[in-house]
């Protein structure tokens, strides 16, 4: 029905076929703020009115009588078809929602005649359609997104546990000592496939055990040393638990996460992190990031 049909007449029209809206309304166009061929008729649901659906025309015009829907889907934009945002402050190119071209959708010459073209999938249905498969309805949604400095963070903490889990077994020495003699017994016949793991796990210890030749001899190199801490000389025949006998150990790599520069490091770390995940602008986040580690721009 034109736009400019009086709202009266058409409720008239109704109430003389036995429909009895209690509202009409002609559809404006949220683009253009113009009225649309289109209204929308407000009923009671009840026998009279589901009669509205067997109309063909009223007013002596043809008509279509849908129910109205919800809007189904994410957003979508008029002026670039584009998902989740409005046409209000959208500022990318604008693309025709019916024949995909870069114009506006009000300048589109396309007759009806012509196929749609769809800027999304080139298919030929509207941009809009719900059906169309680059419509995010229809897509699996995306893995979630890694944050590369949280990724770090885990897989640092994740090491460090790993580290902590290794050079906490061995300690006890007289644990070592069944193990060597364990592997040393169990070398000699051919293995099997869950053996060769054993003996290869025991292997750590293995070669921590070889390390109580060396202290006695050291201790005795730096006499001073173990007559100031008397301690010492009984420290040397449990190789573990001097720090100092173990050159690269990762306790000893671990102990150093105190000190002050690696807390200052740690800090900058997360505090790129909170940067990072804020929800400012990409471009703010830079600025922040580069102020945070002093770089000059
Ligand atoms: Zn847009
Ligand atoms: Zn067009
Ligand atoms: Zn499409």
């Amino acid at each position: 029905m034109p736009a400019d049909m009086p709202v009266n007449e058409v409720i008239e029209n109704l109430e003389e076929l036995g429909i009895h809206p209690k509202e009409c309304r002609v559809l404006i166009n949220r683009k253009t703020g113009q009225p649309m061929p289109i209204f929308s008729v407000f009923l009671e649901k009840n026998e009279d009115n589901r009669n509205i659906y067997n109309l063909k025309e009223l007013c002596f015009m043809k008509i279509v009588v849908e129910t109205m829907r919800g809007k189904i889907g994410p957003a979508q934009c008029y002026r670039c078809q584009g998902f989740f945002h409005g046409s209000r402050f959208c500022t990318r190119n604008p693309k025709c929602v019916k024949c995909g071209k870069p114009h506006l959708t009000k300048d589109c010459t396309k007759t009806k005649n012509e196929e749609p073209t769809c800027c999304h999938c080139q298919g030929n249905h509207p941009a809009n359609f719900l059906g169309c498969p680059q419509n995010p309805l229809n897509r699996p949604p995306p893995p979630p997104k890694v944050n590369f400095w949280e990724e770090r963070a885990r897989i640092k903490k994740e090491m460090q546990e790993a580290a902590k889990n290794k050079t906490t077994p061995p300690a006890p020495p007289t644990s070592q000592q069944n193990n060597q003699t364990e592997e040393t017994s169990s070398s000699h016949p051919p293995q099997t496939s869950s053996s060769t793991y054993q003996s290869q796990t025991k292997f750590v210890p293995r070669q921590v055990q070889m390390m109580p030749s060396k202290p006695p001899t050291r201790t005795q190199e730096t006499p001073s040393s173990s007559r100031n801490v008397p301690l010492n000389r009984t420290e040397a025949t449990k190789p573990r638990e001097n720090p100092e006998d173990d050159p690269p150990s990762l306790l000893d790599t671990l102990s150093q996460i105190n000190d002050p520069e690696v807390q200052e490091m740690i800090a900058i770390v997360e505090k790129f992190i909170k940067i990072s995940k804020s929800n400012k602008p990409t471009a703010y986040k830079a600025m922040e990031l580069f102020s945070l580690l002093k770089i000059k721009i």
